[in-house]
């Protein structure tokens, strides 16, 4: 896994074309009542796959949005490898199950928007602690804050919302 530098003019225009589409997907996820998690997986500059989070959709806990584009785009090539020069684009840094099947996948570019205030772990393993994954990752190139603000605040007033709800009045 390496750790990318600033991305070409022309590619940082692509990539916040595409965090947008995950975040309207996040968004999307959000009115379902899901945890607003948005992906996209791109590859030649076209929507192989895209989905929000469905856990409770699907009564699947891995159902997560990138394992469901993963899955999608698996069907697409008809291969357990995806092609080459794929992109997930995620609104969140995927957390450790994720990260894994992006490992198997041969997705070759991660873009997140935001580091994930709940998942740190995932966080400080595969990014902060880059050195030993690359030895084993180093097909992959993950570049991080697009659209950063946009991606947590839309997560972290979901939760502030649903700690509202299930707080007991006050008399
Ligand atoms: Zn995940």
């Amino acid at each position: 896994m390496i750790i990318e530098q600033k991305p070409s003019k022309n590619q940082l225009k692509k990539d916040f074309f595409w965090m947008n589409k995950s975040l309207d997907l996040a968004k999307k996820s959000e009115i379902l009542g899901e945890i607003p998690i948005g992906a996209v997986l791109i590859y030649q500059d076209n929507i192989v796959a895209s989905s929000g989070n469905e856990v409770i959709l699907r009564n699947d806990p891995s159902a997560h949005a990138e394992i469901i584009v993963i899955r999608e785009g698996a069907k697409h090539f008809k291969n357990y490898r995806l092609k080459e020069n794929l992109t997930i684009y995620v609104t969140i840094f995927p957390c450790i199950m994720c990260m894994g099947a992006i490992f198997q996948s041969r997705i070759s570019r991660v873009v997140y928007g935001s580091e994930n205030y709940k998942n740190n772990l995932s966080f400080f393993l595969f990014e902060k602690n880059n050195t030993n994954i690359s030895m084993n990752y180093g097909h992959i190139t993950v570049y991080g804050g697009i659209l950063s603000r946009s991606c947590s605040s839309i997560l972290k007033n979901f939760f502030k919302k649903r700690r509202n709800l299930i707080q007991p009045k006050k008399f």
